[in-house]
């Protein structure tokens, strides 16, 4: 099969999150399996060039029209982590994938709409029979779009992975206009109409993707079945609700090549535990920490709302008042919550119990994977969830909301210890309460029970969290895909 991915992210040269990490994973087990796979993301200013390996021009100086004019774009290609990717080049006046960043900018939708027209303007030229053409998230979800209604493309089949339901990619109609399509005539129910009836005249770039994609799902069984509710559809419910029949859920892998701690679930656990404690060691040096043996609790993540800034508040509270070490890694979209844990730090300073660093660090994000005993993730939604993947393949114990993915990766070990294959601690309701009661169990756990706490990380180790499992549940889903579209093909030669 021939698949080609478009994407705002490839995680070794643009990350910003969890779905950087899917597409190169996904990726590069898709290769091993011996499938054709392409990945399209725009070539960002900051990508570090040194990360690329033979890179060449593909198709130099083609045009896309934006408003009626034409622009310049080149496709490069290169091979990154020995996956064969295009980046394209993208000449706009406005300057649209050179602002030092992946989003943030007003004019996102504007961005990502003129990347995907590119982006297919290419595979047009090229012409080239696909047999998958597999989108991700809303940056892109319009290719489905604009694929059926402004390109004639050689496509067998389009889908569409929901990484995260909440950005929906929100835009006016005349930003359809901006790339050929008549705005207007997408404003309706059935279409891109937004769903909120406040806003009737907005455009919603996730919902033009489900309706028009062949396939959708979303990065865990548990995901897919919260976003047909109001609390977490964030207001796409019913049109996931009327699609629901192309939806599915498949969990994330993690790529082990990314994440390797050096140890694996062949070794003894007491070489986990050195190298854990050696992890300790150098972060107890650099950054002043108590040199006691005590749990060590802390959290690497987007310091956003969706993840339970309230909660991860509180178990750092709790995990001083239990004598134990915090550490939170938070990088920040939103400078106010940044600006919340800096007060909480100072409220703390002179304690060599807690470390508030923020950054987006992966060197360091590393190393605290590695030292932690604990990581908590409070997370009010999580359609899958990484961190937790990442903390156990580290070793190190995910206490966490039971909520997506996290749901679905997580076995609680219950309060009287734990079970065969329990790998962490989970608790239900987003509130102090049910956090603190998880917190409590695991560091109480820790103290009293250090064999039990071995074999949870001794479960959390052992499980297979690589790519080979889920990118044959995606092989299988692509080519249910295929043969849908040879049946339908068919049926319309019989019928002409
Ligand atoms: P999301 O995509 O919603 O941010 P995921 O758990 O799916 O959450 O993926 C987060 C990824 O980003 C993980 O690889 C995590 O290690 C990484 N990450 C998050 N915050 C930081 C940070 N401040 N510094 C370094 N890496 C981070």
């Amino acid at each position: 099969m021939r698949i080609v991915q478009l994407a705002s992210e490839f995680a070794p040269i643009a990350k910003a999150g969890g779905l950087g990490e899917v597409v190169v994973g996904l990726s590069r087990e898709l290769l091993r399996l011996g499938e054709t796979v392409e990945v399209i993301i725009p070539k960002y200013d900051f990508i570090d060039v040194k990360k690329l390996v033979d890179i060449r021009l593909d198709l130099p100086d083609f045009k896309c029209v934006e408003h009626g004019n034409p622009h310049t774009n080149s496709m490069w290609t290169a091979s990154c982590e020995d996956i064969r990717i295009h980046l394209l080049e993208v000449r706009h006046p406005s300057g649209y994938f050179h602002r030092g960043e992946i989003y943030g900018c007003k004019d996102d939708a504007a961005r990502f709409l003129y990347f995907s027209k590119a982006a297919l303007t290419y595979l047009k030229l090229i012409e080239k029979p696909i047999d998958i053409l597999h989108l991700h998230d809303w940056h892109v979800a319009i290719a489905a779009v604009l694929a059926r209604d402004q390109f004639n493309l050689p496509i067998k089949s389009i889908v569409l992975t929901i990484h995260n339901g909440e950005y929906q990619g929100k835009c006016a109609a005349w930003d359809l206009d901006a790339i050929g399509l008549k705005g207007t005539d997408y404003l309706v129910k059935e279409k891109l109409q937004d769903t909120d009836p406040k806003h009737p005249k907005l455009i919603n770039l996730l919902k033009g993707g489900i309706v028009y994609a062949d396939a959708v799902n979303t990065v865990s069984p548990t995901y897919t079945k919260e976003i047909l509710t109001p609390e977490m559809g964030y207001g796409l419910e019913s049109t996931f609700y009327k699609h629901k029949n192309k939806l599915t859920g498949i969990l994330n892998g993690l790529d082990l090549q990314l994440w390797d701690p050096g140890y694996s679930k062949t070794d003894p656990i007491e070489k986990i535990l050195q190298a854990k404690e050696a992890g300790r060691n150098r972060l107890r040096r650099q950054f002043s920490l108590s040199n006691t043996r005590r749990p060590w609790v802390g959290a690497i993540t987007r310091l956003a709302v969706q993840k339970g800034p309230e909660l991860l508040e509180e178990a750092l509270i709790q995990t001083l008042r239990l004598g134990g070490v915090f550490l939170l890694l938070g990088s920040s979209p939103t400078s106010q919550l940044q600006a919340h844990f800096e007060a909480i730090g100072k409220k703390y300073s002179g304690t060599n119990q807690l470390l508030l660093h923020f950054a987006y660090d992966e060197t360091l994000s590393r190393e605290i994977y590695q030292a932690l005993d604990f990581l908590v993730v409070p997370s009010r939604y999580e359609p899958c969830g990484l961190t937790q993947m990442i903390g156990m393949h580290y070793g190190t114990i995910p206490i966490a909301r039971e909520t997506g993915g996290l749901k679905d990766t997580i076995i609680d070990c219950k309060a009287e210890g734990p079970q065969t294959n329990a790998n962490g601690f989970l608790f239900s309701k987003y509130c102090k309460t049910d956090l603190n009661e998880a917190l409590e169990r695991a560091i109480k756990l820790f103290f009293t029970h250090p064999q039990k706490i071995n074999t949870l990380i001794a479960n959390g180790i052992r499980k297979d969290w690589s790519w080979k499992h889920p990118a044959q549940v995606y092989l299988d889903w692509y080519r249910k895909q295929v043969e849908t579209s040879r049946k339908s093909e068919q049926i319309s030669q019989k019928v002409n």
